[in-house]
């Protein structure tokens, strides 16, 4: 019998798990937009001249046209974290394809395009799922690290555990639209001081070339 701790790594093979090459870190926020909190993270993130990846909701995209447009031209990349926040595991394939197409679909009609990437709400992946992102030509995405910043933790605490994960070709997970994003938006300094330390070169993650012909 396997134990559990070699499962999850077989499971999530052929995920994208971490920045294509060293050199390379990559921060990502996912369950957004939100009107309350996204504004204040887009602050940050360009007096930071941080580029972000969004996994964005797509059932929170209505009503959120101007502030998704405000992402894009600010140079964040915007991906699929669900249609709506739902384990996406034991689903069938049309429900699967139906949330990736139905956020594409929501940032289309916002004038937008969906980088082709998929992060599954709460990482909840089964044997099947890849193959059916995949088959739509969308990049299946977990993430090398997170800091457990959607807990309530002290300031100092979460601080110091941003600072501590970073490490080459991180893919790097983290929370918009929570009650501790606050926190996590004060703390992005900090991090964005490690990275530069480290001399290392944040990017936003796209699908790779071969990906790009999608077949919605
Ligand atoms: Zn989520």
């Amino acid at each position: 019998m396997m134990p559990l701790s070699q499962i999850a790594p077989l499971l999530a093979r052929g995920w994208q798990t971490h920045c294509p090459n060293p050199g390379e870190v990559a921060v990502t926020f996912d369950d957004g937009p939100d009107p309350a909190t996204t504004p204040k993270l887009l602050k940050v993130l360009d007096q930071l001249e941080i580029k972000a990846t969004m996994f964005v909701i797509g059932q929170k995209c209505r009503g959120n046209k101007e502030l998704l447009k405000e992402v894009a031209a600010a140079g964040h990349t915007l991906a699929c974290h669900g249609y709506s926040h739902e384990r996406h595991w034991f689903r069938d394939a049309s429900f699967v394809q139906g949330s990736i197409r139905q956020t594409m679909y929501m940032l289309q009609d916002c004038g937008l395009r969906m980088e082709p990437m998929f992060r599954p709400p709460f990482g909840a992946i089964d044997w099947k799922l890849h193959k059916r992102v995949t088959s739509l030509g969308v990049v299946p995405v977990l993430w090398s690290t997170h800091v457990a910043d959607w807990k309530l933790q002290e300031p100092d605490a979460l601080r110091q555990r941003m600072v501590s994960v970073v490490h080459d070709r991180m893919i790097l997970l983290l929370h918009d639209g929570h009650e501790t994003s606050g926190n996590v938006v004060q703390q992005l300094p900090y991090l964005n001081y490690e990275i530069q330390k480290r001399n290392l070169k944040l990017i936003t993650l796209k699908a790779k070339s071969e990906s790009a012909t999608t077949v919605w």
